[in-house]
């Protein structure tokens, strides 16, 4: 039967696709709920996007669409920013920053940040349903997630803007200048604000884009931004693709570039920046191993596993996508996690109710596609859920794979997408060998009963972050990034601030 679009694989369920069961003639369903859609009358878009530069709106020679990946519909047409457009941001970013920016005292730098906070707290509701439609979240998420913790985010760094000398302690740090930011589609807002707020707060200038699928929360920053009455210039937003991010590396203005996206891009930048003034921090991919020891509660176990690799379609670039078991509660692990699996309610990111929404484009769609096809036919165990599908928009099942070798395609690459590959095994040593066995380390979590072993396992494994009996928790005041091929330089807490001064 086909599980999943273009996916050939007889699947290990009950054999229903649809999420129903029949029993004779009455047909009865799974926690089935009513629909509560999130009211988006109260929303205020545009039809058409400019570019957000110098405090005013710039047109451009060419415009493209942004897509509601829930229904394939065009929300609006967005600038696309083409290399003189980009001159034109930096030279505008550069301008701010000799003029007003770098005169501001820290306690005026501070205000204005705290304003952006404020101001966004009260637009909290409008900024999380835009976010949803753009890239296909789950409301329940962008409220309670993205958009809270990026109004943390302004919150916390504009406390630190008039307290560097505390931050950096016998040091005396100044300003960089232009700060050239590329940020990814998973988390628009909420990558924004971490590239953002840090920036103002040592005293730069910004000049920050977009991904390609989601740049609407970004313009609707930009009218949060006018509203703060933040000197012209201080801020500026565009959207483009590849080549957009590639004028903002390369201009000789930009002192310091801020990314988060694919390694692939993080090496191309990296040569591009190599020898020249620019600091320089990537965020990049994962691979992360989510340890389950046979002491751990399991049934706590089991929300941590579906939030570390269902939140937000798996579209997160910490998420817990490897699963180590101990061999011993594999079995119980397995029937607990299918159990769990057929809860997890897929469809419109507006509805309260959805918990997985919208993979965020078709491009996205296609490489979880290939990827999954790969883990069949490289010979691993395939489960999804039985869940119906919207017939418009794009849509992946929640997935786990078991019989996961770890030199399977699935095992090694980062699939982005709502897909969990099992591996197995004995002693806290072949744990800690197989977690570290990635060419990422961005993250990692750890169950068990014993704070001793958290330890002892978290202490050996090579990722930024890690968590204990719990997974993807974040905090302003905590730092966030990578080592090996995930990237370096942290943000968030006072870290973060380190990137953003010399
Ligand atoms: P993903 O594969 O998740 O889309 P990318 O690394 O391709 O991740 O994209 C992340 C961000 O980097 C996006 O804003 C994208 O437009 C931008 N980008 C892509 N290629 C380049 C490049 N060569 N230089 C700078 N930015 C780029």
């Amino acid at each position: 039967m086909k599980t999943q679009t273009g996916i050939r694989q007889k699947i290990s369920t009950n054999g229903k696709s649809n999420g129903y069961r029949t029993h004779g003639k009455l047909k009865t369903s799974i926690w089935e709920y009513s629909k509560s859609v999130e009211d988006s009358k109260h929303i205020q878009l545009k039809s058409e996007y400019d570019l957000f530069i110098g405090g005013k709106r710039i047109k451009t020679k060419k415009y493209f669409d942004t897509i509601n990946p829930s229904n394939e519909e065009v929300i609006a047409k967005v600038a696309y920013a083409s290399d003189e457009d980009v001159n034109k941001a930096v030279n505008a970013a550069a301008k701010a920053y000799d003029k007003v920016w770098s005169k501001i005292s820290a306690k005026e730098r501070s205000k204005y940040i705290f304003r952006i906070a404020r101001i966004l707290q009260e637009k909290a509701r409008e900024f999380a349903v835009i976010e949803s439609m753009d890239g296909g979240k789950p409301v329940k998420e962008s409220k309670s997630v993205d958009v809270p913790l990026a109004i943390a985010h302004f919150f916390y760094y504009a406390g630190w803007a008039d307290k560097l000398e505390l931050a950096f302690p016998g040091r005396k740090v100044s300003p960089l200048g232009v700060a050239g930011q590329i940020i990814p589609w998973n988390f628009p807002l909420l990558m924004a604000a971490w590239k953002i707020a840090p920036a103002l707060a040592c005293g730069n200038t910004v000049v920050i884009k977009s991904a390609e699928t989601t740049p609407l929360t970004l313009y609707k920053l930009a009218e949060v931004i006018e509203e703060a009455e933040l000197p012209e210039g201080v801020v500026n937003i565009i959207s483009g693709d590849g080549a957009t991010g590639a004028a903002i590396v390369r201009h000789p203005k930009t002192k310091k570039i801020a990314f988060t996206g694919s390694t692939e891009v993080g090496k191309i930048i990296m040569r591009q920046t190599a020898g020249t003034d620019k600091k320089l921090t990537l965020e990049l991919g994962g691979k992360a191993a989510n340890i389950i020891f046979e002491d751990a509660p399991v049934d706590a176990a089991i929300e941590g596993i579906i939030n570390g690799i269902y939140f937000n379609q798996g579209h997160v670039c910490c998420a817990g996508s490897r699963l180590l078991v101990q061999e011993s509660i594999k079995d119980i692990v397995i029937k607990k996690l299918k159990h769990r699996l057929k809860s997890l309610r897929v469809g419109d990111p507006l509805d309260k109710n959805t918990d997985v929404g919208a993979i965020n484009s078709k491009m996205q769609l296609n490489k979880i596609t290939e990827l999954v096809q790969s883990g069949i036919d490289e010979g691993a165990k395939i489960y999804q859920s039985e869940c119906q599908l919207p017939s418009r928009g794009y849509w992946f099942r929640p997935t786990f794979f078991t019989d996961v070798a770890q030199s399977h395609r699935i095992a090694g690459e980062e699939i982005f997408g709502p897909v969990l590959s099992i591996l197995t095994f004995r002693t806290p040593a072949e744990a800690v060998e197989k977690a570290n066995n990635t060419c990422y380390g961005l993250s990692a979590g750890v169950w068990t009963d014993k704070g001793s072993k958290i330890f002892k396992v978290l202490s050996k494994i090579r990722a930024g972050v890690v968590w204990s009996n719990t997974y993807n928790k974040f905090n302003p005041a905590s730092p966030f990034g990578g080592y090996k091929e995930s990237g370096f330089g942290r943000e968030g807490g006072k870290h973060g601030l380190e990137g953003y001064v010399k």
